[in-house]
């Protein structure tokens, strides 16, 4: 028979961090246009011309050697006009827990040398056998039986209905 263990509702809690949305600034991306291109600008090298109008002729594109920004800035090409941005990235913190919880110290009884304990007090421990990793978190504190008894951790999800017929 498995023993459930509750979760204690009022230790249950949404972490206000879970899904919290925030921005970040991402690369700068320096694009120009310019009516006439300087020799030092070399397409696929340190700049991309990503597009080219006739009548009047324009060239639209972006700088890929950050030199070339600096020497644009230092020898202010008429020709060009340079217009520099920043990308800003949406950061979702997903990696955290959605909820904080803690389980109720629950009494178990171990099938093996009888002896009550609180599921607190359960030793766990693992080994490697050449294949895997064996582990249990059911081991007797009493006796070291490995799976002294078969417990279920309820989930968030019922503790969360448990919750709301409370209220
Ligand atoms: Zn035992």
């Amino acid at each position: 028979m498995n023993t459930l263990i509750k979760i204690d509702l009022r230790t249950l809690r949404k972490n206000p961090y879970y899904g919290y949305r925030e921005f970040v600034p991402g690369a700068t991306r320096t694009s120009f246009t310019a009516t006439e291109l300087p020799k030092f600008f070399k397409d696929g090298i340190n700049c991309i011309i990503t597009e080219i109008k006739a009548d009047p002729i324009q060239y639209f594109g972006e700088i890929i050697d950050q030199k070339l920004v600096v020497r644009c800035i230092n020898e202010k090409p008429k020709c060009v006009s340079l217009s520099i941005s920043r990308e800003v990235i949406e950061v979702t913190s997903n990696n955290q827990p959605e909820y904080f919880f803690k389980y109720l110290p629950t009494k178990i009884k171990c099938e093996e040398c009888h002896n009550s304990f609180l599921h607190t007090e359960l030793k766990s421990d693992s080994y490697f056998d050449g294949d895997d990793d064996i582990w249990s978190n059911e081991i007797c504190p009493i006796c070291g039986e490995w799976h002294c008894c078969h417990i279920k951790y309820e989930s968030v999800e019922d503790a969360l209905k448990r919750k709301k017929v409370k209220l």
